[in-house]
């Protein structure tokens, strides 16, 4: 056994408003420079959609990840260093700008310097790649949301529930859910196996990914090496980039931006203990649905005597290991079990985990049937299909999924009992 140290992040979706602000933040300090104006380090999602870059889940398309071979082994889907190394001059799997969006700004000058009109001037969009102004907006991230082009193209011959239906299928039955996303600083990074030069390393203290600047030489091998599309090109000094979980940040205990300006407080930082001598075994289970239960495996109990010693001898630090006794990363993902991996069929072993949306449907919540009355709450009663949380989440196994969604419908209940209590208490007083 080799103990090591992960810092890692739990995600409350259930929590989460999609005001943006984290990954506006995120911007302002990490990537509002020249090269990087379309890169999110952190970004926020509309689901069910297509994402940032477009389709960055589908693997068959950009060839990220690692697939099990026939033999157990597990190889990056991109195949071998050497093929990495004839693709450098033609890799077909590299998202290009309109794949993310083309960053715009808006001409605010216009405000002031317009002539006299008839109108109230506007702040066109204006291109912050070529300067000039655009007529229209074509993609963005978040386009899913904004569907207002799509309801004026169609309404000129049909009425709004019909423009619904085509859109979302059944009004009715529709669901969305916000996904923010950032690098998963995963335990067997995808984009690690895929550097030609070797410039991108995990750091053996805390596990933060991070790529050497003076080694990168501009291949994008691992653009597409990494199957959750969190590394970008900057086009202007020819290197890779990526979230550093702002780890000047964190080695002076301080949160990451993300975390400490997240609006709905959904996000908690915490230390993992783990057994580096297992990842390979973890990554490499036969069945893609084993994969959750298999990423869990190895993480250890840091209030194990055994754990502790051995982690002496591995030279874990002692605050690490109290950091990982009190770690709400540990509590959630590994003790209580409601917080689950994105996509764990990537085989990278991700580290930032989901606590799934409740959403409960409103008829069913003020019926009871969602825990509000402290009565037995039913996970069939919730807006999100749980199969397509589950694709999300543990490889399409509903199994944990419904675990998870279980417990917090208990502790949902619980406090709403609670709740009650005291305002029966309050009323006979
Ligand atoms: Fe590498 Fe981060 Fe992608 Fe994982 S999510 S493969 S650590 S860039
Ligand atoms: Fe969600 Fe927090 Fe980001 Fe707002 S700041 S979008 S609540 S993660």
């Amino acid at each position: 056994m080799k103990i090591r140290a992960q810092v890692g992040m739990v995600l409350n979706l259930d929590k989460c408003i999609g005001c943006h602000t984290c990954s506006v933040t995120c911007k302002n300090v990490w990537t509002s420079r020249p090269g990087v104006e379309y890169a999110w380090f952190n970004n926020v999602e509309t689901k069910p959609g297509i994402g940032y870059p477009k389709e960055w889940e589908n693997q068959d398309k950009w060839n990220g990840g690692w697939i099990r071979k026939a033999d157990g082994s597990i190889v990056p889907r991109q195949g071998g260093k050497w093929q990495l190394l004839m693709k450098i001059f033609a890799n077909p799997n590299l998202p290009q700008i309109d794949d993310y969006y083309e960053p715009f700004t808006f001409d605010y000058d216009h405000l002031q310097s317009a002539p006299e009109m008839q109108h109230a001037p506007t702040a066109r969009p204006r291109s912050l790649i070529t300067g000039k102004r655009m007529e229209k907006i074509v993609w963005g991230p978040n386009w899913e949301e904004i569907l207002g082009g799509e309801f004026s193209k169609r309404s000129k011959d049909k009425n709004f529930d019909d423009i619904q239906k085509d859109i979302y299928g059944q009004f009715e039955n529709t669901f969305m859910m916000y996904l923010p996303r950032l690098c998963e600083h995963c335990l067997n990074p995808a984009c690690v196996a895929s550097c030609p030069s070797g410039s991108i390393y995990k750091r053996e203290e805390d596990g933060i990914v991070l790529i050497d600047q003076d080694k990168c030489r501009g291949w994008r091998m691992c653009v597409s090496g990494c199957p959750y599309k969190k590394i970008y090109y900057n086009w202007k000094s020819g290197k890779a980039e990526k979230c550093i979980f702002c780890y000047p940040r964190i080695e002076a205990g301080q949160p990451t931006v993300c975390s400490e300006t997240c609006v709905g407080r959904i996000r908690y930082l915490g230390v993992l203990l783990y057994d580096a001598d297992r990842i390979q075994e973890a990554a490499s289970v036969e069945h893609d649905k084993d994969l959750y239960q298999a990423q869990l495996d190895i993480f250890l109990d840091p209030n194990d005597p055994k754990v502790i010693a051995q982690a002496r001898l591995d030279g874990i630090p002692d605050n690490w290991m109290d950091a990982a006794r009190n770690s709400p990363v540990y509590k959630m993902a590994v003790e209580w079990k409601v917080a689950l991996p994105l996509h764990p069929e990537y085989r990278t072993l991700p580290m930032v985990w989901y606590v799934p949306p409740l959403s409960p449907i409103t008829a069913a919540a003020n019926a009871g049937h969602v825990g509000t009355n402290g009565e037995i709450p039913d996970v069939n009663q919730l807006r999100i299909p749980v199969k397509y949380l589950a694709n999300l989440l543990t490889a399409g196994d509903t199994a944990p999924v419904v675990r998870a969604l279980e417990r917090m419908l208990a502790m949902r209940a619980y406090q709403r009992s609670k709740h009650v209590d005291r305002e029966a208490n309050h009323a006979a007083i």
